[in-house]
């Protein structure tokens, strides 16, 4: 709050309306002084310049009648112990960020919409220890809060980034297995059953063989594009490895995984990939296992899944297979 009492303190302040008029005009700090009713006495030049308002066109009347945008009620609660406790009162931007809507003050450069303000409200005691008026420094605080949304906003891009696959937007395996865990903690817990779903492309060193890496990795994205649209929000979808993809399908047995993994693996029949000016096709083999309340560990109900993949590679490809988990 350094900033907000920095220039002048209430002590210094004294009364406002004998500050020598230059130090008035010229501090770039907006000066208002209010009375109970809040009709101005006081405006100063920094008031002046960025609210578009002259001193003689304010001083009398209410400055609700000038800035309408000023929540009434909120500001007079707001003020209420500074006339009551004697006591300043501040606003900072993390909680409003502005009490006056300014425009910014340079607007070339400057990408905020209007003036961030913090605002430091504090009593005019009068010679006979009444306060009758109160005085508002308004400071421009737009740099210093650009700065700290900026940095929150790329700390958010960040993290985003650090749990995304670049390529398809799915998670990557890091975070995707630390959902998981928490997702199987989850199941130990929980009545409804789930599914561990792994799918792997067919075949695919042929895609990049015959036609480029980069068709390869348009088959990639493609076919994570088709996955989300076959899944629910609440099922756990990650890039396991180049071409696998792991899929939790939360609340779902077996019989429903079935339905979900039969569309992905028709519809990934179906689809054409252009590239070049080539149309390349693909198909997928899927892997299927009911969470079950005795496994000791995620991984061992992931690997029985990736089992049931390797039976449906066995078995021809383009197909799904469960792992039944009687053969336990
Ligand atoms: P299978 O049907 O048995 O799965 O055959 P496959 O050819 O798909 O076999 P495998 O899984 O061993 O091959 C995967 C290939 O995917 C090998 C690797 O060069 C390629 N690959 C891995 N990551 C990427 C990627 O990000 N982009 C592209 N284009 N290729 C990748
Ligand atoms: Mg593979
Ligand atoms: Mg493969």
């Amino acid at each position: 709050m350094s900033n907000v009492t920095d220039s002048i303190t209430p002590s210094s302040f004294a009364a406002a309306t004998t500050l020598p008029a230059e130090l008035l005009s010229s501090i770039e700090v907006g000066v208002v002084i209010l009375d109970r009713n809040f009709q101005v006495q006081v405006w100063n030049k920094f008031m002046e310049n960025h609210g578009g308002k002259r001193a003689h066109d304010v001083i009398g009347s209410s400055v609700f009648s000038h800035f309408p945008d000023i929540d009434q009620q909120w500001l007079r609660t707001k003020v209420d112990p500074v006339f009551n406790l004697k006591s300043p009162v501040f606003i900072i931007w993390e909680q409003r960020p502005y009490l006056f809507k300014f425009g910014c003050n340079r607007p070339v450069t400057c990408a905020a919409e209007y003036m961030y303000q913090n605002v430091t409200m504090f009593p005019i005691v009068d010679k006979s220890g009444n306060v009758e008026q109160f005085c508002m420094l308004v400071y421009d605080v737009t740099e210093q809060a650009l700065g700290k949304l900026g940095m929150e906003h790329l700390n958010e891009e960040l993290k985003v980034a650090s749990r995304v696959d670049g390529l398809t937007g799915l998670y990557n395996r890091r975070y995707w297995q630390e959902r998981f865990d928490e997702v199987f903690k989850l199941c130990k817990r929980r009545d409804k059953p789930s599914t561990a779903m792994m799918l792997d492309i067919d075949h695919f060193k042929r895609i990049n063989d015959t036609y480029g890496h980069q068709a390869g990795d348009k088959v990639i994205k493609m076919l994570a594009a088709l996955i989300k649209r076959c899944i629910r929000e609440t099922d756990l979808a990650g890039r396991y490895g180049g071409e696998e993809f792991a899929i939790i399908l939360t609340d779902s047995a077996v019989s429903n995984a079935k339905v979900v993994a039969e569309r992905i693996r028709q519809l990934a029949e179906r689809l054409e990939v252009e590239h070049e000016g080539q149309v390349i096709r693909f198909t997928v083999s899927l892997g299927l296992a009911q969470f079950d309340t005795n496994f000791k560990g995620s991984m061992g109900w992931l690997e029985l899944a990736d089992q049931a993949l390797y039976e449906a590679k066995q078995n021809g490809r383009n197909q799904h297979r469960v792992f039944e988990t009687v053969t336990l």
